[in-house]
């Protein structure tokens, strides 16, 4: 696999980390994980102004200019034939002794590379099972920040019960989960956190609600509580590896049915034909 990283391509053998790379001691960076589907990127536009984004919030100046940025992506994947996968992407604010302050002299760096990643078939299909769990994020959930210490912790917490995943939760409010967004459907009508500063704006989250829209389906961008999405009659995860996954089971009591529910098989039907996947 050929990899990008600090402006040349280069093999995974011959790339050489700094210990002094901000990103390495602090998690003083910024990423983004891309779905390549049949070789296109998916949604590359969503994610570059996430990036973008990200980036001005942290202060860190994106080392290129955002088109040579897709350039890099799009021969990242002819090079490696990448046919079905993920790039990641992540931007350091550079190398820099160990010091809190921003360094003066350093230049950011970027990293990327892909992977062979096939689709979760079998869960999304049939579904998972999540327990509930404090979100003990910080309050800018919003940025794409390599600081990803808690959600390995939930994840962790998930697997450590014998579930997939958690649903975080602040004073009993649903926010999202450890590496997706949450929606649930009650009396047909879709409802998710808004997009503030307590989670990420999922691109696959926006997608859904679009889809959602053009199916003429009522959305809520709404908060809901742990008891409101225990009563839910359909509840699923979004994101980009995990695209519509179904939640059939929440505290160890079955979601509606507790199998996946009747819209979200219409919104992932129309998900799959959307991307033709
Ligand atoms: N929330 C969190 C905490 C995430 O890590 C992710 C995955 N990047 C998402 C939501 C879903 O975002 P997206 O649809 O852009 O992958």
């Amino acid at each position: 696999m050929l990899y990008f990283y600090k402006n040349e391509f280069i093999k995974k053998e011959e790339l050489r980390i700094s210990p002094d790379d901000r990103g390495y001691y602090f998690g003083d960076g910024i990423y983004e994980v891309f779905r390549v589907y049949n070789g296109q990127i998916y949604e590359q536009e969503g994610h570059m102004q996430r990036l973008q984004r990200s980036a001005s919030e942290v202060r860190i100046a994106l080392p290129y200019k955002l088109e040579d940025i897709e350039s890099i992506l799009t021969k990242l994947v002819h090079e490696n034939r990448l046919i079905e996968g993920t790039i990641y992407l992540q931007i350091t604010r550079g190398e820099a002794p160990r010091a809190h302050p921003f360094p003066t002299e350093a230049h950011p760096i970027l990293l990327a590379y892909c992977n062979e990643v096939k689709r979760p078939i079998a869960t999304i299909r049939s579904g998972i099972s999540a327990i509930a769990l404090e979100d003990i994020r910080w309050l800018r959930c919003d940025l794409k920040t390599l600081n990803l210490l808690p959600n390995v912790m939930a994840k962790q917490a998930a697997i450590d019960h014998g579930v997939q995943e958690v649903v975080l939760h602040r004073n009993g409010i649903a926010t999202e989960c450890s590496a997706s967004n949450l929606m649930m459907i009650k009396n047909n009508v879709l409802y998710t956190h808004p997009a503030n500063n307590l989670i990420l704006h999922g691109i696959t989250r926006a997608v859904v609600l679009r889809i959602a829209k053009a199916l003429q389906v009522e959305v809520h961008e709404e908060a809901f509580t742990l008891e409101q999405l225990l009563q839910a009659d359909e509840a699923f995860i979004t994101g980009t590896t995990v695209e519509i996954t179904p939640i059939i089971q929440f505290d160890g009591k079955p979601i509606g049915a507790g199998e996946p529910g009747q819209l979200t098989l219409k919104l992932q039907e129309e998900f799959e034909r959307t991307f033709a996947i």
